[in-house]
């Protein structure tokens, strides 16, 4: 594909950010749009001056007029810490977010993806899921404005390519980790690695058995990519299909870091899903063989000199 305009929705988060970086190296014209709300200038500080990107502060509950060949939708915050402080927002951010983006689609004639999650699963009752499946979730839980959010974002996007023809891709994102999560998000990976950087307790919600498939930002990226290029307007899902406890991930965070943190337990938070694993054979498939090639160990060390550059920290001596 030629250099395109496209825009992305939640351009200055965590995946979002690292998205544009990849579309300006694809030579295309890069128009992020943010609201702040968990997202950060700084993330696209070093954008600033590439000639190719725009940044708009814009909140996509709101009406927008885009003009663009193709349209990412990343903005929703994804972290249940963040998400759950304003649900309102968050279920609108989803709902009417997409909403407002396919009807620029439409008028514009751009192709559209939609970030979509693994939490349309919610808490699975078949290992590893497939798109097929359709889910256990809650409607009225602590989590419902995310998941279900998602869901009718998902549903919404299936309707405008049927009753109007806009062309959409879904891709269904499991957990991704990697630098720019912010330090206080509240998400495992970040949580741990800046904990044990600090030397605080790691904090294991529950025994630390649930699950969760840790994919390294770099691979969802390429996935990302490789979809929306793709001739498939269904769900796919993207992630690492290597399964870890999250007593393993604090392990492993532990060993790298170097760190004496103590492993403390917390309670269990409400519909926290038990176990999560993506079936990846569909994006296989239908991407070029892609998966997931970066390990958990070098993802990790990537995040951890990430984190230790972005407290200030100093790597520790290593013996010759
Ligand atoms: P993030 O919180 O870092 O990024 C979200 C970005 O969207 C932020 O920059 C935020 O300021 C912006 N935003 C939120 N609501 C907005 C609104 N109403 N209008 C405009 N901008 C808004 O999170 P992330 O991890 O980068 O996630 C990005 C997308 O990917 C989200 O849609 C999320 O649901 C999806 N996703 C992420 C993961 C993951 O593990 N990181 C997993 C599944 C799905
Ligand atoms: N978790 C934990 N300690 C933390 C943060 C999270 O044990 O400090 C657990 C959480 O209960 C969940 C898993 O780690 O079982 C992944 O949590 P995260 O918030 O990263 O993502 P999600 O629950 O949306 O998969």
């Amino acid at each position: 594909m030629g250099p395109r305009d496209v825009t992305v929705a939640g351009g200055a988060g965590f995946l979002g950010s690292h998205l544009c970086d990849r579309l300006l190296d694809a030579g295309h014209r890069v128009h992020a749009l943010d609201n702040f709300c968990t997202g950060s200038p700084l993330n696209v500080g070093h954008l600033r001056r590439h000639p190719r990107f725009a940044l708009t502060v814009h909140d996509v509950i709101r009406t927008c007029r885009l003009d663009a060949d193709g349209i990412f939708n990343f903005a929703c915050p994804a972290s249940p810490e963040h998400y759950q402080r304003d649900p309102v927002h968050t279920t609108l951010s989803s709902v009417a977010g997409v909403h407002h983006l396919l009807d620029a689609a439409r008028r514009c004639g751009a192709r559209l993806l939609q970030s979509s999650t693994s939490e349309i699963y919610g808490d699975p009752e078949i290992h590893p899921q497939v798109e097929g499946y359709r889910g256990c979730v809650s409607v009225l839980g602590p989590r419902a404005c995310y998941d279900e959010g998602k869901r009718c974002a998902e549903t919404l996007c299936l309707a405008y390519h049927r009753q109007y023809g806009v062309p959409v891709r879904i891709a269904r994102i499991f957990n991704t980790y990697g630098p720019r999560m912010q330090p206080g998000d509240g998400r495992v990976v970040s949580n741990f690695i800046v904990q044990a950087l600090r030397g605080e307790d790691i904090t294991i919600y529950g025994e630390g058995q649930q699950t969760r498939s840790f994919c390294y930002v770099d691979d969802l990226v390429e996935g990302i990519v490789r979809l929306m290029d793709a001739d498939l307007v269904g769900p796919v899902n993207l992630g690492n299909p290597v399964e870890h406890t999250v007593l393993e991930l604090a392990e492993a965070v532990l060993r790298l870091t170097g760190s004496r943190s103590r492993l403390v337990h917390r309670p269990l938070p409400a519909d926290d899903p038990r176990r999560r694993c993506p079936d990846i054979g569909l994006a296989r498939e239908r991407l070029g063989g892609w998966q997931p090639a970066v390990t958990l160990e070098d993802g990790l060390k990537e995040t951890v000199a990430w984190f230790r550059r972005r407290l200030g920290l100093q790597a520790p001596r290593v013996a010759a």
